[in-house]
């Protein structure tokens, strides 16, 4: 998607990450260390299908070991290739590091376009690809963690466990090898809505500060926010789903591969969904204007409050940044703003909540499910009752200690339900992310407002990475 003249992915990255580096006092040869690709693995492996015998290509980067397992997503699409798989990894070291989850950065792809193939073609390619990194510790617990991203999801999760489990029968951690899963195959609740779910919570704690909300030139809270939403995947579709029907926000535009649709009252995002499940695409979608992919990223350009794609990289580049017409951006997709036009959306004071911090709710949540793997118990089940009958205890208390004093009270059934109901693991996943994000956002607050070198949500988020993942270093032996 990057205009010519602009840098490959990964030297946007780096650039990104140069400019932490040259604000801090690193040991020679450090930032050389970390922002350098540790490894990267090209497979290419046969298949036989339809009576013959097709070969494809495959990628696994390992970026940085400072911390293991590391950890990141398979994406199938035609458009995977070396540098980009390099870039993503890269990124999720830096993601991890933000978010205090304690992996190293990694990602893999193949080159695929799935709707290609029907399912059991596809899962003979995926048990075929995992073999391959399977046999080289490229899948493995303690090593290198998958998950799902562009093109796969829990179905193809769950075929990659259990081919690690029949290739080791007797590792009793075999389902830690992959996040992602589907809940019956040891997954965890909420993983599914993770990044998106992330994205809210970061917005939620963006406009809890008001001195942020005037930066990025808007005011008040979520409600009555115009958004326009790129990709109505994974994560833009949660995303835009939870802004919309949670916090009151107006999802004005929805751009997708055959067009974009627009509406000043409001799109609902899950007839939306419903309509691309059943036609393939936006057009035709009643209510709602068309505007055809063939007038391009236009559509990006749109009036709106926040953009938030949520489909591929580079999609905001040099040629198009000018006219970006959003207050806040929030980078949904990994890298869909390349450095050149992030200099100038930086200049026009446009706010950028960047990718990773704003789409780590996936991996803070799939950390959730490789410890819950790891520990072989559902999060809430030993205490959930424990909880729930220490609280009536406390309500009972306090009904007899009010008919003590002479005053009779007693809650209201509703008040009784909420606060009676013990924290179940969905419960629990989703306070464990809030918590993540809002504290991220709130150490990257703290260098943007204090640290006056520091004029951006992006460059904060890097120093902290990089100044984690150096102390890191520090204690290992090179
Ligand atoms: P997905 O495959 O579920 O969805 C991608 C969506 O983008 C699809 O609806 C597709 O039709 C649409 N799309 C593709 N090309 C487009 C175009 N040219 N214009 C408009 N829409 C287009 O993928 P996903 O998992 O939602 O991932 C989306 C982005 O989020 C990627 O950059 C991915 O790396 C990033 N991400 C995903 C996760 C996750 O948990 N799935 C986590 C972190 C980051």
């Amino acid at each position: 998607m990057m205009s010519s003249q602009e840098l490959s992915f990964t030297a946007n990255v780096d650039r990104q990450f140069l400019r932490a580096a040259n604000l801090l006092d690193l040991p020679p040869g450090l930032a050389q260390q970390i922002r350098t690709c540790n490894a990267t693995y090209t497979v290419r492996f046969p298949v036989r299908l339809r009576e013959r015998i097709h070969v494809f290509t495959g990628y696994r980067s390992v970026h940085s070991d400072h911390v293991s397992p590391v950890k990141g997503g398979i994406r199938y699409s035609l458009a995977v290739n070396q540098d980009e798989v390099e870039a993503l990894a890269a990124l999720m070291t830096y993601k991890c590091a933000v978010v205090d989850v304690p992996y190293g950065g990694s990602k893999g792809g193949l080159c695929i376009r799935p709707k290609d193939y029907d399912e059991h073609e596809l899962e003979l390619i995926t048990r075929r690809f995992a073999y391959e990194l399977i046999k080289r510790d490229l899948i493995h617990p303690s090593q290198n963690v998958p998950a799902p991203d562009m093109g796969t999801s829990g179905r193809e999760m769950a075929w990659i466990a259990d081919e690690y489990q029949k290739l080791n029968p007797t590792e009793i951690d075999a389902l830690a090898c992959v996040t992602g899963k589907p809940v019956h195959m040891g997954g965890i609740e909420g993983r599914i809505e993770a990044t998106g779910r992330g994205i809210q919570f970061a917005l939620q704690e963006f406009f809890r500060e008001p001195l942020d909300v005037k930066r990025a030139n808007l005011a008040g809270g979520l409600d009555g926010q115009r958004v326009v939403v790129q990709g109505l995947g994974n994560v833009g579709f949660h995303a835009a789903k939870f802004l919309s029907e949670e916090d009151g926000a107006k999802i004005v535009g929805i751009i997708e591969r055959d067009g974009a649709l627009f509406s000043d009252k409001g799109l609902n995002v899950s007839d939306v969904k419903a309509w691309v499940n059943e036609t393939g695409g936006v057009r035709d979608f009643p209510g709602a204007t068309f505007v055809d992919a063939a007038t391009g990223g236009l559509a990006l350009e749109a009036e709106c409050d926040i953009l938030i794609p949520a489909a591929l990289e580079g999609v905001i580049d040099a040629e198009n940044a000018s006219r970006i017409k959003a207050k806040l951006i929030v980078e949904a997709a990994n890298g869909p703003i390349t450095s050149a036009a992030d200099e100038i959306l930086r200049e026009r004071g446009v706010v950028i909540i960047p990718d990773l911090y704003a789409n780590a709710g996936g991996v803070t949540v799939s950390y959730f499910e490789w410890v819950k793997n790891l520990s072989h118990i559902r999060f809430g089940r030993m205490e959930r009752r424990a909880q729930e009958a220490a609280n009536a205890m406390m309500l009972a208390e306090l009904e007899r200690l009010s008919n003590l004093l002479g005053e009779s009270w007693s809650p209201t059934d509703k008040f009784k339900r909420s606060y009676l109901r013990g924290a179940d693991e969905l419960q629990l996943v989703r306070s464990g992310l809030d918590d993540t994000m809002r504290e991220s956002l709130q150490s990257m607050r703290a260098k943007w407002h204090e640290d006056e070198r520091v004029g951006d949500l992006r460059l904060a988020a890097y120093l902290i990475a990089v100044e984690k993942i150096a102390l890191g270093y520090q204690s290992k032996s090179l």
